[in-house]
């Protein structure tokens, strides 16, 4: 029985050294299109076998970069060199893309960096999760269902 990816690996949270690095922090959800995506990809790149349940409920960007493009790991797969799957998204738009990106070779003692293969920024030991998670929900809010109520509203009952 394998326990449920609720969560990418973050960073230890740490008390700030001097000259401390963040994560960018940004968050979006995992949409069901983004993990058939994701699934799709891991059964023809491993012999594994993956279902949603692998498929982590939040993306959130642990990479040390500027700019509107975010990192997010979107499911970890087994093995010891199998890579992660990776999305990037921008905000406001919905991550729906998966790559297979090679994790970071880089390692520092016992800690291996878990960022991709050619990331920018720091590598993951030296990065901290910021205090106050960055705010987010980038995707717009869908209109509300206005239209049914108002023509309930309009042909009330006898
Ligand atoms: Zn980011
Ligand atoms: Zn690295």
């Amino acid at each position: 029985m394998t326990h449920r990816n609720l969560q990418p690996r973050l960073p230890r949270a740490s008390s700030p050294a001097r000259g401390v690095r963040f994560i960018c922090g940004r968050r979006a959800l995992v949409s069901s299109a983004l993990t058939a995506t994701a699934l799709d990809l891991a059964r023809t790149e491993d012999a594994h076998t993956y279902s949603a349940e692998d498929v982590f409920d939040t993306l959130v960007c642990t990479i040390d970069h500027r700019g509107p493009i975010h990192y997010g790991a979107v499911l970890n797969l087994r093995g010891t060199h199998a890579g992660t799957i990776w999305t990037l998204w921008r905000d406001g738009i919905e991550a729906h893309n998966a790559i297979v990106l090679p994790d970071c070779p880089a390692t520092n003692g016992d800690h291996a960096c878990s960022e991709f293969s050619g990331h920018p920024g720091a590598h993951s030991w030296n990065l901290a999760t910021p205090p106050r998670p960055t705010p987010t929900f980038p995707l717009p809010i869908p209109p509300s269902p206005h239209h049914d109520n108002h023509v309930t509203n309009r042909n009330p009952a006898p």
